[in-house]
Protein backbone atom coordinates (compact mmCIF):
# COMPACT_ATOMS: atom_id res chain seq x y z
CA UNK A 1 0.00 0.00 0.00
CA UNK A 2 1.31 3.77 -1.40
CA UNK A 3 -0.57 6.57 0.27
CA UNK A 4 -0.01 9.55 -1.94
CA UNK A 5 -0.83 13.20 -0.20
CA UNK A 6 -0.44 16.25 -1.90
CA UNK A 7 1.88 18.37 0.54
CA UNK A 8 1.16 22.26 0.54
CA UNK A 9 4.59 22.95 1.91
CA UNK A 10 6.62 21.17 -0.78
CA UNK A 11 4.00 21.60 -3.69
CA UNK A 12 3.63 18.41 -4.63
CA UNK A 13 2.25 14.73 -4.05
CA UNK A 14 4.25 13.34 -2.29
CA UNK A 15 4.42 9.42 -0.51
CA UNK A 16 2.83 9.17 2.60
CA UNK A 17 5.14 7.85 5.69
CA UNK A 18 4.06 8.78 9.25
CA UNK A 19 7.07 9.50 11.80
CA UNK A 20 5.92 6.27 13.74
CA UNK A 21 5.26 3.61 10.84
CA UNK A 22 1.53 3.02 11.85
CA UNK A 23 0.31 5.63 14.40
CA UNK A 24 -0.48 9.03 12.87
CA UNK A 25 -0.67 12.34 14.62
CA UNK A 26 -3.29 14.80 12.88
CA UNK A 27 -4.21 18.54 13.85
CA UNK A 28 -6.92 20.46 11.82
CA UNK A 29 -7.95 23.78 12.59
CA UNK A 30 -11.11 24.32 14.52
CA UNK A 31 -14.12 27.18 14.49
CA UNK A 32 -14.01 30.36 16.58
CA UNK A 33 -16.50 30.14 18.92
CA UNK A 34 -18.52 33.17 18.60
CA UNK A 35 -21.75 32.14 16.62
CA UNK A 36 -22.85 29.00 13.60
CA UNK A 37 -20.58 27.22 11.78
CA UNK A 38 -21.99 27.41 8.13
CA UNK A 39 -21.96 24.79 5.70
CA UNK A 40 -18.59 25.86 3.94
CA UNK A 41 -16.90 25.25 7.32
CA UNK A 42 -18.75 21.69 7.12
CA UNK A 43 -16.68 21.10 3.56
CA UNK A 44 -13.49 21.00 5.43
CA UNK A 45 -14.72 19.02 8.42
CA UNK A 46 -16.70 16.39 6.32
CA UNK A 47 -14.14 16.17 4.33
CA UNK A 48 -11.41 15.52 6.50
CA UNK A 49 -13.67 13.30 8.56
CA UNK A 50 -13.84 11.19 5.33
CA UNK A 51 -9.85 11.37 5.15
CA UNK A 52 -9.29 10.70 8.97
CA UNK A 53 -12.22 7.49 8.60
CA UNK A 54 -9.69 6.01 5.07
CA UNK A 55 -6.48 6.19 7.22
CA UNK A 56 -8.15 3.94 10.42
CA UNK A 57 -9.86 1.69 7.28
CA UNK A 58 -6.17 1.40 6.25
CA UNK A 59 -5.44 0.05 9.44
CA UNK A 60 -3.51 3.54 11.07
CA UNK A 61 -3.89 4.61 14.09
CA UNK A 62 -4.96 8.34 14.05
CA UNK A 63 -4.98 10.36 16.95
CA UNK A 64 -6.74 13.12 15.42
CA UNK A 65 -7.26 16.38 17.21
CA UNK A 66 -9.53 19.90 16.85
CA UNK A 67 -8.92 22.93 18.69
CA UNK A 68 -11.89 25.63 19.37
CA UNK A 69 -11.11 28.98 19.48
CA UNK A 70 -13.02 29.77 22.38
CA UNK A 71 -11.10 33.20 23.34
CA UNK A 72 -10.52 35.71 20.81
CA UNK A 73 -11.35 39.58 19.38
CA UNK A 74 -14.68 38.03 17.93
CA UNK A 75 -15.88 36.35 20.65
CA UNK A 76 -15.01 39.94 22.81
CA UNK A 77 -16.91 41.87 20.46
CA UNK A 78 -19.91 39.81 19.56
CA UNK A 79 -20.22 39.26 23.65
CA UNK A 80 -20.17 42.75 23.92
CA UNK A 81 -22.97 42.92 21.63
CA UNK A 82 -25.03 40.75 23.11
CA UNK A 83 -24.07 41.57 26.66
CA UNK A 84 -22.74 38.27 27.71
CA UNK A 85 -20.10 36.70 29.54
CA UNK A 86 -17.21 35.80 26.56
CA UNK A 87 -16.57 32.28 28.19
CA UNK A 88 -20.24 31.70 28.62
CA UNK A 89 -21.04 32.77 24.88
CA UNK A 90 -17.96 30.65 23.09
CA UNK A 91 -18.50 27.94 26.05
CA UNK A 92 -22.47 27.92 24.20
CA UNK A 93 -20.99 28.06 20.12
CA UNK A 94 -18.14 25.26 21.14
CA UNK A 95 -21.30 23.03 22.10
CA UNK A 96 -23.60 23.84 19.22
CA UNK A 97 -20.17 23.32 17.23
CA UNK A 98 -19.66 19.88 18.57
CA UNK A 99 -23.75 18.82 18.04
CA UNK A 100 -23.45 19.92 14.37
CA UNK A 101 -20.39 17.74 13.97
CA UNK A 102 -22.12 15.08 15.20
CA UNK A 103 -25.35 15.74 13.54
CA UNK A 104 -23.45 15.34 10.12
CA UNK A 105 -21.88 12.07 11.64
CA UNK A 106 -18.43 13.51 11.53
CA UNK A 107 -17.06 11.68 14.56
CA UNK A 108 -13.67 11.09 13.82
CA UNK A 109 -11.94 13.56 16.07
CA UNK A 110 -10.69 11.94 19.02
CA UNK A 111 -10.25 15.45 21.46
CA UNK A 112 -11.51 18.81 21.21
CA UNK A 113 -9.51 20.87 23.04
CA UNK A 114 -10.15 24.81 23.78
CA UNK A 115 -7.77 27.87 23.94
CA UNK A 116 -8.61 28.37 27.67
CA UNK A 117 -8.00 24.85 28.74
CA UNK A 118 -3.95 25.03 27.75
CA UNK A 119 -3.54 28.89 28.98
CA UNK A 120 -0.14 27.46 30.70
CA UNK A 121 1.27 26.04 27.33
CA UNK A 122 0.18 28.91 26.01
CA UNK A 123 2.68 31.21 28.11
CA UNK A 124 5.19 28.39 28.11
CA UNK A 125 5.69 28.78 24.62
CA UNK A 126 5.38 32.81 24.83
CA UNK A 127 8.11 33.17 27.45
CA UNK A 128 10.65 30.44 25.27
CA UNK A 129 9.87 33.02 22.35
CA UNK A 130 11.07 35.76 24.48
CA UNK A 131 13.92 33.88 26.35
CA UNK A 132 15.52 32.83 22.95
CA UNK A 133 14.65 36.52 21.55
CA UNK A 134 12.33 35.46 18.61
CA UNK A 135 9.62 37.21 20.41
CA UNK A 136 9.81 41.24 21.13
CA UNK A 137 8.01 42.84 24.35
CA UNK A 138 5.95 46.45 23.89
CA UNK A 139 3.93 48.44 26.00
CA UNK A 140 0.90 46.71 24.89
CA UNK A 141 2.12 43.40 23.96
CA UNK A 142 4.38 40.38 23.00
CA UNK A 143 5.05 39.90 19.27
CA UNK A 144 6.72 37.70 17.16
CA UNK A 145 9.36 39.04 15.22
CA UNK A 146 9.36 37.95 11.49
CA UNK A 147 12.60 39.01 10.87
CA UNK A 148 14.09 36.78 13.15
CA UNK A 149 12.47 33.93 10.86
CA UNK A 150 14.43 33.44 8.02
CA UNK A 151 12.46 30.25 6.91
CA UNK A 152 9.01 32.64 7.01
CA UNK A 153 6.91 32.18 4.03
CA UNK A 154 8.12 28.76 2.82
CA UNK A 155 4.61 27.38 3.23
CA UNK A 156 2.66 30.24 1.05
CA UNK A 157 5.69 31.76 -0.51
CA UNK A 158 5.09 35.26 0.75
CA UNK A 159 7.67 37.35 1.96
CA UNK A 160 7.53 39.27 5.64
CA UNK A 161 6.84 42.47 3.43
CA UNK A 162 3.48 40.90 2.17
CA UNK A 163 2.77 39.87 5.77
CA UNK A 164 1.83 43.18 6.49
CA UNK A 165 -1.72 43.22 5.06
CA UNK A 166 -2.27 39.72 6.49
CA UNK A 167 -2.70 40.94 10.44
CA UNK A 168 -5.93 41.70 12.03
CA UNK A 169 -6.93 43.50 14.90
CA UNK A 170 -5.38 42.12 17.85
CA UNK A 171 -2.06 42.01 15.81
CA UNK A 172 -2.21 46.01 15.47
CA UNK A 173 0.57 48.43 17.65
CA UNK A 174 2.63 51.14 16.75
CA UNK A 175 5.16 50.02 18.27
CA UNK A 176 5.77 46.73 16.46
CA UNK A 177 9.37 46.40 14.58
CA UNK A 178 7.48 44.72 11.33
CA UNK A 179 4.03 46.03 10.07
CA UNK A 180 3.59 41.92 9.68
CA UNK A 181 5.01 40.70 13.48
CA UNK A 182 2.16 39.07 14.72
CA UNK A 183 0.39 39.22 18.51
CA UNK A 184 1.50 36.32 20.73
CA UNK A 185 -0.04 37.87 23.77
CA UNK A 186 -2.08 41.56 24.36
CA UNK A 187 -2.22 43.29 26.85
CA UNK A 188 -5.57 43.80 27.88
CA UNK A 189 -8.37 43.30 30.25
CA UNK A 190 -10.86 43.87 27.59
CA UNK A 191 -13.44 40.96 28.08
CA UNK A 192 -11.30 38.57 29.69
CA UNK A 193 -7.69 38.62 30.64
CA UNK A 194 -5.13 36.09 32.63
CA UNK A 195 -2.32 36.61 34.31
CA UNK A 196 1.39 35.92 33.02
CA UNK A 197 4.58 36.52 33.96
CA UNK A 198 5.10 38.60 31.75
CA UNK A 199 2.11 40.15 31.80
CA UNK A 200 -1.92 40.48 32.51
CA UNK A 201 -3.79 39.87 28.69
CA UNK A 202 -5.17 37.08 26.04
CA UNK A 203 -2.72 34.79 23.74
CA UNK A 204 -2.86 35.60 20.37
CA UNK A 205 -4.87 33.25 17.44
CA UNK A 206 -1.50 31.40 16.09
CA UNK A 207 -0.11 30.13 19.58
CA UNK A 208 -3.07 28.17 21.02
CA UNK A 209 -2.37 25.63 18.11
CA UNK A 210 1.36 24.99 18.17
CA UNK A 211 0.89 25.20 22.20
CA UNK A 212 -1.61 22.24 21.89
CA UNK A 213 0.21 20.31 19.26
CA UNK A 214 3.15 20.52 21.35
CA UNK A 215 1.84 19.25 24.55
CA UNK A 216 -0.43 16.51 22.50
CA UNK A 217 2.33 14.97 19.69
CA UNK A 218 5.73 17.27 20.75
CA UNK A 219 7.64 19.46 18.32
CA UNK A 220 6.99 17.77 15.37
CA UNK A 221 3.73 15.82 13.86
CA UNK A 222 2.44 14.51 10.57
CA UNK A 223 -0.40 15.95 9.16
CA UNK A 224 -1.73 19.77 9.43
CA UNK A 225 -5.10 20.41 7.70
CA UNK A 226 -7.62 23.26 7.55
CA UNK A 227 -9.29 25.44 4.86
CA UNK A 228 -7.14 26.69 2.14
CA UNK A 229 -7.44 30.60 3.33
CA UNK A 230 -5.42 29.43 7.14
CA UNK A 231 -2.30 29.06 5.14
CA UNK A 232 -1.43 32.79 5.46
CA UNK A 233 -1.00 34.08 7.77
CA UNK A 234 -2.28 31.33 10.23
CA UNK A 235 -0.20 28.11 9.30
CA UNK A 236 2.97 30.19 8.58
CA UNK A 237 2.86 31.50 11.67
CA UNK A 238 2.58 28.46 13.20
CA UNK A 239 5.65 27.07 11.82
CA UNK A 240 7.76 30.31 12.88
CA UNK A 241 6.41 29.80 16.40
CA UNK A 242 6.80 25.85 16.83
CA UNK A 243 10.40 25.92 14.40
CA UNK A 244 11.80 28.94 16.11
CA UNK A 245 11.07 26.79 19.93
CA UNK A 246 11.96 23.50 19.03
CA UNK A 247 14.76 24.50 16.29
CA UNK A 248 13.77 21.33 14.44
CA UNK A 249 12.42 20.92 10.77
CA UNK A 250 9.97 20.22 9.43
CA UNK A 251 7.53 21.44 12.13
CA UNK A 252 4.46 19.14 10.07
CA UNK A 253 5.52 16.95 7.47
CA UNK A 254 2.58 17.29 5.73
CA UNK A 255 0.25 20.51 4.62
CA UNK A 256 -3.29 19.47 3.52
CA UNK A 257 -5.82 22.35 2.36
CA UNK A 258 -9.43 22.10 1.63
CA UNK A 259 -10.88 23.84 -1.23
CA UNK A 260 -14.04 26.66 -0.98
CA UNK A 261 -17.08 26.21 -1.03
CA UNK A 262 -18.38 28.73 -3.29
CA UNK A 263 -22.11 30.19 -3.49
CA UNK A 264 -22.94 31.95 -6.23
CA UNK A 265 -19.24 32.23 -8.01
CA UNK A 266 -18.14 34.00 -4.31
CA UNK A 267 -16.91 32.27 -1.38
CA UNK A 268 -19.24 31.36 1.29
CA UNK A 269 -18.23 33.32 4.77
CA UNK A 270 -19.75 35.57 7.20
CA UNK A 271 -18.75 38.58 5.85
CA UNK A 272 -20.02 38.17 2.60
CA UNK A 273 -23.11 37.32 4.55
CA UNK A 274 -24.21 34.78 2.29
CA UNK A 275 -23.85 31.77 4.63
CA UNK A 276 -25.96 29.21 5.15
CA UNK A 277 -25.92 27.06 8.50
CA UNK A 278 -25.58 23.06 8.87
CA UNK A 279 -28.75 23.77 11.08
CA UNK A 280 -30.46 25.08 8.50
CA UNK A 281 -29.91 22.62 5.88
CA UNK A 282 -30.62 19.80 8.02
CA UNK A 283 -34.17 20.73 7.60
CA UNK A 284 -33.90 20.34 4.07
CA UNK A 285 -31.15 17.46 3.75
CA UNK A 286 -30.81 14.21 5.12
CA UNK A 287 -26.90 14.14 6.70
CA UNK A 288 -26.39 11.07 4.01
CA UNK A 289 -27.23 13.51 1.34
CA UNK A 290 -24.30 16.18 2.79
CA UNK A 291 -21.96 14.09 3.22
CA UNK A 292 -21.89 12.58 -0.63
CA UNK A 293 -21.70 15.79 -2.01
CA UNK A 294 -18.79 17.12 -0.35
CA UNK A 295 -17.54 13.08 -0.91
CA UNK A 296 -18.29 13.26 -4.58
CA UNK A 297 -15.66 16.23 -5.13
CA UNK A 298 -11.99 16.04 -4.16
CA UNK A 299 -10.95 17.26 -1.04
CA UNK A 300 -8.80 20.36 -2.79
CA UNK A 301 -11.56 21.79 -5.46
CA UNK A 302 -13.31 24.73 -4.80
CA UNK A 303 -16.90 23.59 -5.79
CA UNK A 304 -19.81 25.35 -6.30
CA UNK A 305 -23.12 24.97 -3.56
CA UNK A 306 -26.62 24.91 -4.97
CA UNK A 307 -29.89 23.66 -3.85
CA UNK A 308 -30.12 22.15 -7.11
CA UNK A 309 -26.84 20.54 -7.19
CA UNK A 310 -27.65 18.85 -3.67
CA UNK A 311 -30.69 17.50 -5.45
CA UNK A 312 -28.22 16.22 -7.93
CA UNK A 313 -26.18 14.38 -4.96
CA UNK A 314 -29.43 13.16 -3.51
CA UNK A 315 -30.35 11.56 -6.87
CA UNK A 316 -26.92 9.94 -7.29
CA UNK A 317 -26.74 8.73 -3.98
CA UNK A 318 -30.38 7.31 -4.69
CA UNK A 319 -28.33 5.04 -7.65
CA UNK A 320 -26.39 3.55 -5.19
CA UNK A 321 -28.67 2.73 -2.32
CA UNK A 322 -31.10 1.10 -5.00
CA UNK A 323 -27.82 -0.79 -6.14
CA UNK A 324 -27.56 -2.08 -2.75
CA UNK A 325 -30.69 -2.89 -1.77
CA UNK A 326 -30.63 -5.16 -4.98
CA UNK A 327 -27.45 -7.24 -4.63
CA UNK A 328 -29.15 -11.01 -4.46
CA UNK A 329 -27.47 -12.31 -6.87
CA UNK A 330 -24.12 -14.05 -8.12
CA UNK A 331 -21.29 -11.78 -7.72
CA UNK A 332 -18.60 -11.51 -10.64
CA UNK A 333 -15.20 -12.43 -8.75
CA UNK A 334 -13.47 -10.80 -11.71
CA UNK A 335 -15.01 -7.35 -11.68
CA UNK A 336 -15.38 -7.25 -8.20
CA UNK A 337 -12.09 -7.95 -7.61
CA UNK A 338 -11.20 -5.03 -10.25
CA UNK A 339 -13.52 -2.83 -8.19
CA UNK A 340 -11.28 -2.93 -5.45
CA UNK A 341 -8.61 -2.27 -6.48
CA UNK A 342 -9.28 0.68 -8.54
CA UNK A 343 -11.34 2.06 -5.55
CA UNK A 344 -8.46 1.64 -3.53
CA UNK A 345 -5.84 2.86 -6.06
CA UNK A 346 -8.18 6.27 -6.19
CA UNK A 347 -8.29 6.80 -2.40
CA UNK A 348 -4.62 5.98 -2.00
CA UNK A 349 -4.10 8.86 -4.48
CA UNK A 350 -4.43 11.55 -2.26
CA UNK A 351 -7.52 10.56 -1.18
CA UNK A 352 -9.45 10.56 -4.62
CA UNK A 353 -12.84 10.55 -3.61
CA UNK A 354 -14.32 11.86 -6.50
CA UNK A 355 -12.89 9.25 -8.48
CA UNK A 356 -13.60 6.76 -6.08
CA UNK A 357 -17.12 7.27 -6.58
CA UNK A 358 -16.91 7.36 -10.06
CA UNK A 359 -15.49 3.88 -9.95
CA UNK A 360 -18.39 2.59 -7.65
CA UNK A 361 -20.59 3.87 -10.65
CA UNK A 362 -18.84 2.52 -13.81
CA UNK A 363 -18.91 -0.97 -11.58
CA UNK A 364 -22.68 -0.36 -11.21
CA UNK A 365 -23.37 -0.01 -14.23
CA UNK A 366 -21.45 -3.40 -15.47
CA UNK A 367 -23.38 -5.56 -12.64
CA UNK A 368 -26.57 -4.34 -14.01
CA UNK A 369 -25.56 -5.02 -17.81
CA UNK A 370 -24.60 -8.61 -16.54
CA UNK A 371 -27.28 -9.02 -13.96
CA UNK A 372 -24.61 -9.77 -10.94
CA UNK A 373 -23.87 -8.55 -8.09
CA UNK A 374 -24.28 -10.32 -4.52
CA UNK A 375 -23.22 -11.28 -0.86
CA UNK A 376 -19.44 -10.12 -1.42
CA UNK A 377 -20.26 -6.71 -3.46
CA UNK A 378 -22.59 -6.00 -0.36
CA UNK A 379 -19.71 -6.51 2.06
CA UNK A 380 -17.51 -4.19 -0.01
CA UNK A 381 -20.57 -1.65 -0.04
CA UNK A 382 -20.86 -1.90 3.58
CA UNK A 383 -16.77 -1.73 4.25
CA UNK A 384 -16.28 1.37 2.35
CA UNK A 385 -19.34 2.89 4.11
CA UNK A 386 -17.28 2.84 7.53
CA UNK A 387 -14.95 5.77 5.61
CA UNK A 388 -18.05 7.83 3.76
CA UNK A 389 -21.28 7.05 5.93
CA UNK A 390 -23.59 7.74 3.47
CA UNK A 391 -25.10 4.32 2.36
CA UNK A 392 -28.14 3.07 3.52
CA UNK A 393 -28.88 -1.01 3.86
CA UNK A 394 -31.78 -2.44 4.31
CA UNK A 395 -32.05 -4.62 6.97
CA UNK A 396 -30.24 -2.65 9.34
CA UNK A 397 -33.15 -1.66 11.21
CA UNK A 398 -34.53 -3.89 13.79
CA UNK A 399 -37.76 -5.51 14.06
CA UNK A 400 -38.71 -3.76 17.18
CA UNK A 401 -38.76 -0.25 15.04
CA UNK A 402 -40.29 -1.90 11.92
CA UNK A 403 -42.89 -2.57 14.10
CA UNK A 404 -43.16 0.93 15.33
CA UNK A 405 -43.34 1.78 11.91
CA UNK A 406 -46.21 -0.06 10.77
CA UNK A 407 -48.44 0.31 13.44
CA UNK A 408 -47.71 3.67 12.55
CA UNK A 409 -48.57 3.86 9.09
CA UNK A 410 -51.98 2.56 10.37
CA UNK A 411 -52.29 5.34 12.28
CA UNK A 412 -52.10 7.61 9.59
CA UNK A 413 -54.66 5.58 7.57
CA UNK A 414 -56.95 6.17 9.88
CA UNK A 415 -55.90 9.71 10.19
CA UNK A 416 -54.97 9.80 14.08
CA UNK A 417 -52.30 12.39 13.60
CA UNK A 418 -52.02 11.94 17.54
CA UNK A 419 -51.14 8.57 17.76
CA UNK A 420 -48.51 8.70 14.84
CA UNK A 421 -46.85 11.89 16.23
CA UNK A 422 -46.55 9.51 19.24
CA UNK A 423 -44.47 6.76 17.68
CA UNK A 424 -42.68 8.61 15.74
CA UNK A 425 -41.19 9.76 19.07
CA UNK A 426 -40.69 6.34 20.06
CA UNK A 427 -39.07 5.49 17.07
CA UNK A 428 -36.81 8.78 17.28
CA UNK A 429 -35.75 8.35 21.05
CA UNK A 430 -34.31 5.08 20.09
CA UNK A 431 -31.97 6.70 17.43
CA UNK A 432 -34.01 6.15 14.00
CA UNK A 433 -35.69 8.21 11.91
CA UNK A 434 -38.82 7.63 9.74
CA UNK A 435 -39.62 9.46 6.36
CA UNK A 436 -42.76 9.57 5.03
CA UNK A 437 -42.60 8.53 1.24
CA UNK A 438 -45.53 8.84 -1.88
CA UNK A 439 -45.94 5.16 -0.86
CA UNK A 440 -45.00 3.54 2.53
CA UNK A 441 -42.17 5.43 4.78
CA UNK A 442 -38.62 4.69 4.90
CA UNK A 443 -36.84 4.07 7.93
CA UNK A 444 -32.84 5.03 8.89
CA UNK A 445 -30.63 5.46 11.81
CA UNK A 446 -27.93 4.00 13.76
CA UNK A 447 -29.94 2.83 17.11
CA UNK A 448 -27.91 5.39 18.56
CA UNK A 449 -30.18 7.88 20.76
CA UNK A 450 -30.16 11.50 20.37
CA UNK A 451 -28.29 13.27 23.36
ZN1 LIG B 1 -5.66 27.00 13.67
Amino acid sequence: MVIKIHNTLTRKKEIFKPIKRDEINFFVCGPTAYSYAHIGNFKTYTQFDIIVNYLRHRKFKVNYIQNLTDIDDKIIHQAKESKEDPLKLSEKFCKIFIDDMESLDNTAVSKYIKATERLSDIISQVERLLKKEFAYQTSDGIYFNLEKNKDYGKLSGRTVLQAEDATTRVDHSKEKKNKGDFCLWKFSDEGISWDAPFGKGRPGWHIEDTAITEKEFGSQYDIHGGAVDLIFPHHEAEIAQMESISNKKPFVKYWMHTGFLDMKKEKMSKSVGNIITIRELLKKQKKETIRFFFASQHYRNRIEFSEEILEQSKNSLKKINDFITNLDKEDNDGTLKQLKEDFYNAMDDDFNTQKAITILYEFMNESNKTNTGGKQTLEFFKDINNIFKTFAFKGNIPKEIDDLAKERELARESKDWNQSDKLRSQIESKGYHIEDRKNGYALSGTGIPPI
